[in-house]
This record gives C-alpha cells, structure tokens and sequence, in this order.
C-alpha cells in the first residue's frame, strides 16, 4: 500500500506529522512517500504542482495531504499559487466523488450554534460530484446582448450532466452507505430543472442494484432546511457539484467545529485524495496548537475507502472518540472544565488510546 503525503505549507506539516506516526502505530505495512505540494513547492521548485509529486501522486495508491496556501503567494500570477497545485493536483487524478462526513461527537455538542439535542451524535456523510454540472458546463459567460428590448450585460452558465456521470456518483453513493446504515437520500431540483429530473430518474434506476439500501429524494430547498432542523434523520447524501458545494459546507458547520472535519475524493477505482476540510490556518502556523484529529480522520478514511480495511479505519475513530472523552482539546474546540493540549500532545494521546 503505497501512499504518497503531502504536509504542505501552514499548519500542514505539523498535523501530518501525527497522522504518520498514527498510520505508523498500526503496523499496516503502509509505503509512505512525502512530496511537495503548494506553496512549499513554489518555493523550492516554482511550480505548485512539481513533476517529482505529479509522478508518486499517480504511483501512488492514496494521496494524503495536509493543506496548502499562505499570505505569502496570495499576490502571485494565478499559475504560482498555491490553490493551483490543488486544483492540478485534482484533475490529474480524475477524482470526481467528494465525501464529507459531518460528525458530531457528543462531547463538543456545545461547538455547535444548533442546540446540543438537535445536533449531538450527528453522523452524515456527503457525497458531491465534483467533475461536472455548472460548474463546468458550456456555454458560459458575460457577453452584452439585446434582451428586452435593452442592450445590456447577460450572463450565463450551463448545467448538464450525462446519465454516466450521474450512475457513477451514486454508486459511490450507495457503495458508502453499506458501510454505514443503508440509506442514501439524493437531492435535486427536479420540479425546475430537467437536468436534475434526469438525475433523480438514474438515482432511481441505480437503486435496483442495491436493494439492501433504502433510497429517498430530496428537493435541495428542502434539504438545506431539514439539514438544520433534523439533520440526524439524514445517513448519506448524494448531490451534484453545485448543491453538494453548498450543502456540504453547511452541514459541516452543523459541527461548528474545522478541525475535527475530514474529507475525501476518489477516483473511478477508489484511489482517493484525503484532506482535512480546514485550510492551512496561517495564524496558528508554527505554534504546535493546531488540532491534528481532522488529518487523522482522514487517514481513516484512506484506510476505509481505498484499502478497504474497515478494521484499521475504525481502530482509529475509536482512538478518537476516546481521547475526546478523556476530556482533551485543542485550542479550537477548547471549552472550559476540559484540557488544553497542543499538536503533539493530541498525537500522542491518540496513540495511546490505539
Ligand atoms: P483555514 O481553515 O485555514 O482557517 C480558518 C480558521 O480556522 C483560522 O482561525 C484557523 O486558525 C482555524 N483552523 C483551521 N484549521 C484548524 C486546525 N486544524 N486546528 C485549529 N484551528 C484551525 O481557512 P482560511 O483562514 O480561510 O485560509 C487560510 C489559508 O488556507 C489560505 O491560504 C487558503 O487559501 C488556504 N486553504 C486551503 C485549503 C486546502 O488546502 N484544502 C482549504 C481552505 C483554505
């Protein structure tokens, strides 16, 4: 299992640390390579995306990262920016599933602005598309056009997806869902837009594959609010690139905590990027207070969803789940009657409840 680790730049490298020497504990066998990435790789080798981490992202069987960006290449031409790695680094592995769980564990129900009863114990998993839809869809544009009668600026975008592209985000979709409780609700806005009738007539289709998942339909209007009002009714969610976008960074806020957030995007074989969702956080960059948990769950992810060991994925959320109960934060999930600890010290207590 060959894994390629990017720490990058801010907080990346000190969070990667414990998630290595985590990955370390479990006596996996697990063939870890680190590469430059972002800003760092500006730096050393003017290019966010080097040759060198191009080749071992692709040998690769999984790709960890840490995060990217800093102030310090916020003013460089688009191409040398650090978020361009990132988006280079995407496209090269055709990765079109984004997965976000969003889980509350009930000791930081108070992190939450949503009252504790409504949120604690909240465990959903968003599945986005993230290759097609508006996003990416032609044509597209700001042209002046004679509308009404009145010459003025128009703009415009496209929203398309093939039957393909919708089938295969939704058996990531269900595939997910029997790792967890069986349920997909998928989202659309079918009594407006034809293109997403279409997706909710393949959701429909494709279900027949799973009988042993449960399938419901959302309208995303109606989504958005039942993700604040009951959001622990929902198991998976599946979506498309637009709705998933907004929706997913909503019900990571039913959290209300970043540093706890992982993520993951896979590939047609389930090769995957893990990341946690938060940034590089350059004002605790350095500090040793950065909360490593996120990057950590992530390594669970990796060893769930492209290596398939369930086992070793769970050994670690158990681990986590502990060291919170014992009472230890990190500054950013701090509360007071609890325990302050750094980067290194959460790695270690981690450890020690593996
Ligand atoms: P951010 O997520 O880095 O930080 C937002 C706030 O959350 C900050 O106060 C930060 O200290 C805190 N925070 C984030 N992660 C934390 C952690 N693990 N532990 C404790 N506190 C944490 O978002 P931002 O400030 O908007 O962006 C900072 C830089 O990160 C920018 O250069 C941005 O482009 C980049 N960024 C990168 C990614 C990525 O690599 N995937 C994602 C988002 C932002």
């Amino acid at each position: 299992m060959k894994i390629c680790v990017l720490p990058g730049d801010g907080i990346g490298p000190e969070i990667m640390a414990e998630a290595v020497r985590v990955l370390k504990a479990l006596d996996l066998k697990l063939d870890m390579e680190e590469a430059l990435l972002g800003g760092c790789a500006i730096d050393a080798a003017k290019d966010p995306f080097p040759e060198a981490t191009q080749k071992l992202a692709k040998e690769a069987d999984a790709v960890l990262l840490g995060a990217v960006g800093g102030p310090q290449w916020d003013n460089n031409p688009r191409e040398l920016r650090p978020e361009r790695g990132l988006l280079r680094i995407r496209k090269d592995l055709g990765l079109f599933a984004n997965l976000r769980p969003a889980i509350l564990y009930p000791e930081l129900a108070n992190a939450s602005t949503l009252k504790p009863e409504v949120v604690a114990g909240l465990d959903i998993l968003i599945v986005r598309e993230l290759t097609g839809d508006i996003y990416f869809g032609q044509p597209r544009g700001v042209e002046v056009r004679e509308v009404d009668g009145l010459k003025q600026r128009y703009g415009f975008n496209t929203m398309h997806y093939t039957e393909s592209e919708i089938r295969r985000i939704v058996r990531v979709a269900f595939d997910a869902a029997r790792k967890r409780h069986r349920k997909v609700c998928s989202v659309d806005k079918m009594n407006v837009l034809e293109c997403t009738q279409l997706w909710r007539d393949v959701a429909t289709e494709t279900a027949k594959e799973y009988p042993d998942v449960e399938l419901s339909h959302m309208l995303v209007d109606n989504a958005a609010m039942q993700l604040v009002k009951n959001p622990k009714q929902f198991d998976v969610m599946v979506t498309g690139n637009m709705f998933g976008d907004i929706l997913s960074d909503e019900a990571s806020m039913l959290t209300g905590s970043i540093g706890m957030l992982p993520s993951a995007s896979l590939d047609a074989n389930n090769k995957g990027l893990y990341e946690p969702s938060h940034g590089s956080a350059p004002d605790i960059a350095g500090k040793g207070v950065a909360n490593p948990l996120a990057t950590i769950l992530s390594a669970a992810m990796m060893l769930r969803y492209t290596f398939g060991n369930e086992a070793a994925a769970q050994r670690i959320e158990v681990a986590v789940k502990k060291v919170l109960a014992q009472g230890l934060r990190t500054g950013d999930i701090y509360e007071p009657g609890t325990t302050r600890v750094g980067t290194r010290e959460m790695g270690d207590a981690v450890l020690a409840a593996l």
